[in-house]
Parts: structure tokens; sequence; C-alpha cells
């Protein structure tokens, strides 16, 4: 099935809303925040793998006043040439993110899904349909007592829908088009991916 844009952006920003219920919960009570960290995770080396998320971004991206949009851009060109500079050094690439002004996300409303879901402790099922335990960041408060903390958030069905929004954008283009594995800066280089009909 292909569905338009529209309802695949309305599909998306739903469950977007349920990554963020889903952090809260797994945060609540525990005092966890990301103020005052020397490190900062839109540093961190992630790749994209859906096109649904890559048009969303975009999306936002158009919708910016052009001064500030170009001025991503450019940031985004520096950080896919830093980034591949580091990898022939062969050292993780520690870049910051095109479009992290000042330590604040530039498009918070239309950033990724590991920008919404990192940090907090998180289960996910494998391949094999096994839950698989991961902490979180390392200044995941410890609970005070036992059994005192929040459940971690099952990262499982908010995959499983992202990968149907993806079917459903795509549809029988799924298997023509290539496997996106994109930083954020790759793909604002690379711009909006063209999906033929
Ligand atoms: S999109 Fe926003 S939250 Fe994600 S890495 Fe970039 S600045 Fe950080």
């Amino acid at each position: 099935m292909k569905s338009t844009r529209t309802a695949i952006f309305r599909r998306l920003e739903a469950l977007y809303a349920r990554m963020g219920q889903g952090y809260e919960a797994a945060a609540r009570g525990t005092g966890f925040t990301c103020s005052g960290c020397a490190d900062n995770c839109c540093t961190s080396y992630f790749q994209h793998h859906t096109y649904a998320e890559w048009l969303y971004f975009f999306k936002g991206l158009e919708a910016l006043p052009a001064p500030r949009r170009e001025e991503y851009m450019d940031r985004a060109r520096a950080c896919v040439r830093q980034t591949q500079e580091a990898l022939l050094r062969g050292e993780r690439p520690a870049v910051m993110c095109p479009v992290n002004d000042d330590g604040l996300c530039g498009m918070y409303a239309h950033r990724l899904m590991i920008c919404r879901l990192h940090g907090v402790p998180h289960v996910l099922a494998g391949r094999d349909g096994v839950p698989q335990a991961y902490p979180g960041c390392h200044r995941f408060p410890a609970p005070a007592e036992a059994g005192a903390a929040p459940a971690p958030l099952d990262r499982t069905p908010l995959y499983r829908d992202l990968a149907r929004i993806e079917m459903d954008l795509l549809g029988a283009r799924l298997r023509a088009l290539p496997r996106v594995n994109l930083t954020l800066a790759e793909m604002m280089v690379q711009g909006s991916p063209r999906l033929t009909p």
C-alpha cells in the first residue's frame, strides 16, 4: 500500500508523540536531565535508516527562513567533511550536528527518532523476539531503592511502527531503493530524497 505524504507525516508525528511519552515515563521520578552535561549526544555518530524521517526532516528544514537554512547547510557540508576525515584517520567521528545551536536543537520538532530516544534505559527485541536490555546514558541515576526505577522504555513497538510507516510510504519501491544508512549531515547534503513513483 502506498500512502500520501500528508498521511505519512501525520502518522510519523503521532509516533514521535508516543516516543516522547515513552521517554518521559522511563525518566519519571529519576531526576534525569541533560543539563550541565559536559558530553553532548549531538556529537554522536548516528546513522539513520528511513526515507520517511528523512522527508519529514526536510519538510521542517524547507520551512525555515532561507538564511538559517543556508547556515545549517554550510554546517552540514563541513560536518560531512570532518566526519570523513575522522573515518580516514580510523577514528569514530565526534562532530557536532549541523543543526545544533549552542547546545539547543534547531530542528526540535523535526528531529529524528534516535534523537528522541537516546539516554533512557530501554529494551529492544532482537530478531529472535527476545528482548535485550540496554542501560541508557551513564548519567542515568541509579534508583534510591530496589524496585523504585521506572520501567525501561520498550523501543520494540516504536521501531516496528516506524518500519510500517516506511513500508507504507515506499510500497513497491521498498525493494528498488537503496537502504538509507546516512548521518543527518549526509542526508542534508544529499537533499530531500527523490522517491520515484
Ligand atoms: S537533530 Fe537536534 S537533537 Fe538530533 S543530533 Fe541534531 S541537534 Fe541534536
